[in-house]
């Protein structure tokens, strides 16, 4: 039977403690529930939405201390911001618990300070595995001002208690375990140096709060349940949080409990498949098979499908026999790599010997694997890289991801990329496909994501894996319609969303971007790369209202900075000052009309040139990045009309080609963009021919193309590129008599 939660149970009765908000803010898809693995699932290749059981639990004590909840998973759902606030408002709570994620973490920070400012007196609890005891350099880089509270250790086990003291027993915050709380204006942090153990004594997540059929099986398509039936993982893999988060104790929740806990799922909310939430759900094989005779002896025999981790050691046949008898269809094994080097490195504790011996076993079973690899560790070269491809294929699972190592915070990889110069830069609010190194101490990141893009094609498009494929749904058109969506899913994410040539785009640096065609480009690297932007110009307020809008339209983070072109002394500190390390910028300031030519000279080419040394600088000691320069047909021959402009816009285009050769060693691409008549703001009184004069919004696509294909250099419009030979090679005797 399910015990009632017991933590505090003197002080569950009584007074009306308050109102309490938990949700996922809305936004790209984030497994904010998962601490382990906070992937965006969007990137990934079979992966669905996991419900928001850490909201569930919250909620669950909440209400069991006589808090009113009000939970919504607004990224899942796919509500907007303004239905948040529409939310906010009307629910009017009186705290506020958010789960955040390492890569959102600046955008849920900006989120939770604008309910802060709507509602000041409202109660911010932040939940997120960066908060387990963490150093003070990582809150350092983070505006924690709207926030009270961080939980890092497990939050189903402390939130409440630490609602109920907020509101009405201050005095009591010290002694919760797993937090920190402010004291005269610092962060201070309780203990963090024991994990709970009566995993039974937990409610259930309120499923009555989710809307369960966001979540789901990803070939069926049913609803799908997580259930957490353990936590924790004796193995110490170093690229792995969870020993860190979880502890190496595994915790483990009886047999009774959990078929408790499924049956509810079942009989309540009509459920019937469930992805159990172990860390390694084979790690006590006793346990395993007990859970596994709990759900054979029960009501649900036969009626129920689920899904488990496990390693491939320990392991045997015999308890993934029984797990297909218990109603497991899929079993997804971390296999990591078929390098030696890798697997011993990583500290798994397991072999590539292990790895097939294991896919046997479950082949035997009848069961369908999902294997999970993992490249870019410190240590590899293309050899380590080739083994695990070669693994990949020989292990032939039905579902495949390859990872990039991500070094999170408080992880050995972390310390080892670290000590191996590979981390320059802070790891918060980066994607978690585009890990923050520059790659291994041999290969740039560009190669390892094409590495991966290159292994995933290959393996999918295999005519026998598409065949297996069609077999395993068989006449099932749900199914098959759901292999095919993740079919097209996969295409897009390898073929068409990676550049063909060059690095990734996580973070884009827009200069200049009050500029129509400067905003314009930023909205393409938000909508089509998932970008996180930071967009400079002299005029911050108005850049305030433009990054605004593009949050809440793309879910992508965006800041802000103050940049002055013609204040080259500033450009270093502006440049190192940013809240983020860039891996691409853009620039577009420029000057097209003044009575001093010596000022169109400053801002077009001296401004310009002084910002794009500094990029360039630290692009090339990174071995990655891209220069996106905006000049002008006006540069390739001067003309009475604007010879100035002309002139500095000639300097430019001879800067980014020299730029372009001395970057092309290091991986850098330099592109030059040369726009004819563009129909903006700064052009509004001219009058121009149509058919030569493109929109911002067209510059901008022509621009986001050309960078995808890894062209050097564009005309926009491509009408240009003729023109402009005809004009450059007209002798001067007669260029001299035009009206141009
Ligand atoms: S076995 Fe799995 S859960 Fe355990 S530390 Fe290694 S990767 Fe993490």
């Amino acid at each position: 039977m399910q015990t009632a939660y017991k933590s505090d149970t003197s002080r569950d009765t009584g007074l009306q403690p308050g109102r309490v908000m938990l949700f996922y803010p809305p936004g790209r898809f984030y497994q904010r529930g998962e601490d382990r693995s906070q992937g965006n699932v969007e990137n990934s290749t079979a992966t669905t939405m996991r419900a928001p059981n850490d909201l569930g639990y919250a909620a669950a004590t909440l209400k069991a201390k006589g808090f009113e909840v009000f939970l919504r998973d607004y990224q899942t759902s796919r509500r907007t911001l303004e239905e948040l606030l529409a939310d906010f408002d009307r629910f009017a709570p009186d705290a506020i618990f958010v789960s955040i994620t390492n890569a959102t973490i600046f955008r849920d920070l900006e989120l939770v300070a604008r309910l802060k400012d709507r509602s000041p007196s409202v109660m911010v609890m932040l939940k997120g595995a960066i908060f387990f005891d963490p150093e003070q350099g990582l809150l350092d880089q983070l505006d924690l001002l709207s926030v009270d509270y961080l939980i890092g250790l497990e939050s189903d086990f402390i939130v409440g208690d630490l609602a109920r003291a907020h509101f009405h027993d201050p005095g009591r915050i010290p002694s919760i375990r797993g937090i920190l709380y402010k004291k005269d204006g610092a962060w201070e942090r309780t203990y963090f140096d024991s994990f709970e153990t009566d995993l039974d004594g937990l409610p259930f997540p309120d499923r009555s709060l989710m809307e369960n059929h966001l979540y789901v099986r990803p070939d069926t398509g049913e609803p799908q349940a997580t259930v957490t039936t353990s936590r924790g993982c004796p193995s110490r893999c170093i690229f792995c949080i969870t020993p860190t988060i979880s502890g190496t104790r595994l915790r483990l929740r009886s047999p009774g409990n959990i078929l408790e806990e499924l049956r509810e799922c079942y009989h309540k909310h009509g459920i019937r498949d469930f992805f159990f939430k172990s860390d390694t759900f084979t790690m006590d094989q006793k346990w395993t098979r007990e859970v596994c005779q709990a759900i054979l002896d029960s009501d649900l025999a036969g009626k129920v499908h689920w899904v488990a981790n496990s390693k491939v050691k320990p392991l045997s046949l015999e308890t993934l026999q029984v797990m297909k008898a218990a109603g497991c269809w899929l079993v997804a094994f971390g296999f990591e790599s078929g390098h030696p080097e890798t697997l011993k490195r990583s500290r798994k504790g397991t072999t590539a010997e292990d790895n097939l011996q294991a896919a046997q076993w479950a082949r035997q079973a009848g069961l369908l694997t999902f294997g999970f690899f993992l490249i870019g560790m410190p240590w590899e070269t293309r050899e380590h890289l080739e083994a695990t491809r070669r693994h990949i294929f020989q292990l032939d699972p039905d579902f495949l991801e390859l990872h990039i190592a991500v070094p999170y915070p408080g992880t050995g990889l972390h310390q080892e990329a670290v000590a191996c110069g590979l981390i320059k830069e802070s790891v918060l609010g980066k994607d978690y496909f585009n890990a923050p190194t520059v790659g291994t101490a041999t290969l740039s990141m560009a190669e390892i994501e094409k590495f991966r893009r290159d292994t995933l094609l290959k393996f999918h498009l295999r005519p026998g894996y598409i065949w297996r494929k069609l077999r395993q749904a068989g006449s099932d058109r749900r199914i098959l319609a759901n292999y095919f969506r993740f079919g097209l899913k996969l295409l897009k994410n390898t073929l068409g969303q990676a550049p063909k040539k060059g690095p990734g785009a996580s973070c884009v640096l827009i200069l200049g971007a009050n500029s129509d065609i400067g905003l314009a480009i930023a909205r393409q690297f938000a909508a089509h790369e998932g970008s996180n932007l930071i967009l400079a110009s002299r005029d911050v307020t108005a850049l305030e209202a433009k990054a605004a809008d593009i949050r809440s339209r793309f879910g992508v983070d965006v800041d802000v900075a103050f940049f002055e072109a013609t204040d080259t002394a500033s450009h270093h500190d502006f440049y190192q000052n940013l809240p983020r390390r860039p891996d691409g910028a853009v620039l577009a300031f420029g000057l097209l009309e003044n009575s001093d030519p010596l000022r169109l000279i400053e801002v077009n080419l001296t401004g310009a040139a002084s910002i794009l040394e500094v990029v360039a600088g630290d692009f090339e000691a990174r071995r990655q990045g891209f220069l996106i320069g905006l000049s002008s047909v006006a540069g390739e021959r001067g003309r009475k009309s604007n010879y100035a402009y002309g002139a500095a816009k000639a300097g430019l285009t001879a800067y980014l080609s020299g730029l372009r050769h001395r970057l092309f060693a290091s991986g850098v691409r330099v592109l030059t963009v040369s726009p004819g008549f563009v129909r903006s703001k700064m052009t509004a009184h001219l009058k121009f021919p149509k058919a030569l004069t493109a929109t911002p919004e067209h510059v901008a696509r022509d621009v986001h193309a050309a960078w995808r294909s890894g062209k050097d250099a564009i005309y926009t419009k491509a009408v240009w590129r003729p023109i402009m030979w005809i004009i450059r090679n007209l002798p001067e005797s007669l260029f001299k008599r035009t009206n141009l």
